[in-house]
């Protein structure tokens, strides 16, 4: 709390000009990130701000050679990492959390440039979190030879990371990564490279040795050569589930360690008591925060019958107020979808739903990707919307009539990442959030995140979690040093029959 009391933002960003100025002083083109320095480009793709289309930068698309590199950096720097005190790699990780937050504005707006979430999420959420689990990371690099004794870190990590989180995502990987020791290979999500590639030069000022920070971009062929590299140690990926099960069998077999976070449907649940008002804001940020482009959203609406209709009327009201545009603007609501592909995506899904839909009437700008915000009742709980991720601003409703209902609708889809109840019971919140398969539920609140708290699904959401000592332990393994155990003395065989 102090931390992010005492955090100065500088002045509220106005433009774009000094992330543009970042660009233009790479000449709009980016290699890769190996050994402490960019690489020449190589052939490269586009990444477009979502808001108007145009063209950012040109990253480079990423082979199995450049993979290879970038392993062999990582390999190369690992050992001396490793050799330092905790205390010594915690240095380096104040330091990168101190450098987010004296570059917070520039992050924030290369951040909404490249991803087209609003302005005000990238610059008081995004960001801020970022830093906060580099903080807490060092915290727990400086405690860890105390703590875990024994414990040594696994090698090189292979991190392979979605677009709705950019830099966040880098953290929750990278953080943790090198706190216990490791190097790390990272691949960022092709739509947006960008603020990876500038934490990589802030990196340097930031005293990280060459080669333990290495990043290669690309799309999901230069992901699966990270996957496939056989002197890689660990892959940890956040993205969709389909994406997950490949890795997943791609790994099988190998020694690879494996985490995966993916995707989720996750309910969020209105009893009849429930403050109404500040459950519609709650769903407000469940659903419509980045767009709905956030795995745990809150994108399964279940809602007791008796107050179902008057919530879902105060909901369309409310839907009414909400502000779609350009995503540097720090009064809207509701930014731009990332890519062209996810709004056709998003589009197809709803227009193929037979089920009541409601738009929010706001006015969307031209040119961009922009999507108004949807409310679909009226569906059938097997129901394609009802349960498969849409990921966009897109939240289906059903009602129920008891608590049993509640589980069982909340329990009815193959994901497990997420769940809300809002009721002013306590004690049917209590009795019916342990019953709710889900990494975490949030009662009467929504989208609380923290470094020291373990984040992650069950289920088809995946496994293994992040943030949090549990996090930190999914990137350790028992040393090789570690003394054995005083063998038993052995024992006399009596000489006598004892019966
Ligand atoms: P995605 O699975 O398409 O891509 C994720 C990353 O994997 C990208 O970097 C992509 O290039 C790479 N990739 C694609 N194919 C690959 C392959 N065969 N081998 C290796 N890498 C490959 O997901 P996305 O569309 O970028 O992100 C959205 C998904 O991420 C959603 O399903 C969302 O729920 C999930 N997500 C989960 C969490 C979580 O913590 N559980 C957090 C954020 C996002």
């Amino acid at each position: 709390r102090e931390i992010f009391d005492s955090m100065d933002y500088g002045p509220a960003p106005e433009g774009s000009s000094e992330a543009l100025a970042w660009i233009a002083n790479h000449k709009g083109r980016f290699g890769h990130w190996v050994g402490g320095r960019f690489t020449a480009p190589g052939e490269t793709f586009a990444t477009r701000n979502p808001a108007n289309g145009q063209v950012l930068a040109e990253v480079t698309q990423g082979s199995a050679a450049d993979v290879d590199a970038a392993v062999k950096a990582a390999r190369g720097a690992q050992a001396k990492w490793a050799r330092m005190p905790g205390f010594e790699r915690a240095k380096v990780l104040y330091a990168l959390a101190r450098l987010v937050q004296k570059n917070a504005r520039l992050l924030a707006v290369l951040e909404t440039l490249d991803n087209g979430k609003p302005i005000r999420e990238a610059r008081d959420i995004d960001i801020p979190l970022v830093a906060r689990h580099f903080y807490y990371h060092a915290g727990l690099a400086q405690l860890l030879d105390a703590e875990l004794p024994g414990m040594e870190a696994l090698g090189v990590c292979g991190a392979v990371i979605p677009w709705n989180f950019p830099l966040l995502m880098l953290a929750w990987k990278v953080a943790p990564a090198l706190a216990a020791g490791n190097t790390v290979v990272l691949k960022p999500a092709e739509y947006t490279p960008l603020t990876a590639l500038l934490f990589a030069e802030l990196s340097v000022q930031a005293g990280l040795p060459k080669g333990v920070l290495n990043i290669v971009t690309g799309d999901g062929a230069t992901g699966a050569a990270l996957v496939d590299h056989p002197d890689v140690n660990k892959i940890a990926f956040t993205g969709s589930t389909s994406v997950g099960k490949k890795i997943r069998a791609a790994t099988a077999g190998t020694g690879k360690a494996l985490t995966l976070e993916l995707g989720g449907k996750s309910p969020y649940i209105v009893f009849d008591d429930a403050d109404l008002d500040s459950a519609i804001e709650g769903l407000v940020d469940a659903i419509w925060f980045n767009q709905g482009q956030v795995c745990c959203a809150g994108s399964r609406l279940l809602v007791q019958e008796g107050v179902a209709e008057r919530f879902h009327e105060k909901l369309k009201r409310r839907m009414g107020d909400l502000r779609v545009g350009d995503p540097l603007d720090k009064c809207i609501d509701v930014g731009a979808v990332v890519d062209p592909v996810q709004l056709e995506t998003i589009t197809r899904l709803v227009e193929a739903s037979d089920g009541e839909k409601f738009r929010a009437p706001c006015a969307l700008p031209e040119g961009g990707c922009f999507c108004p915000p949807t409310l679909i009742t009226g569906l059938s709980a097997a129901s394609p919307l009802m349960q498969e991720e849409i990921f966009g601003p897109v939240l289906v409703s059903m009602t129920f009539r008891t608590p049993a209902e509640a589980v069982e609708l909340a329990n009815n889809t193959r994901y497990g990442l997420a769940a809300t109840v809002w009721t002013e019971n306590v004690n049917l919140a209590l009795d019916i959030a342990p019953k709710i398969k889900a990494g975490v539920v949030w009662v009467n609140a929504t989208n609380l995140f923290d470094a020291a708290a373990g984040f992650g699904g069950v289920r088809e959401s995946g496994f293994g979690r992040e943030g949090g000592w549990e996090g930190l332990l999914a990137y350790l393994k028992p040393s090789g040093q570690t003394k054995p155990l005083k063998p038993v003395a052995a024992v006399a065989a009596p000489s006598e029959p004892l019966v």
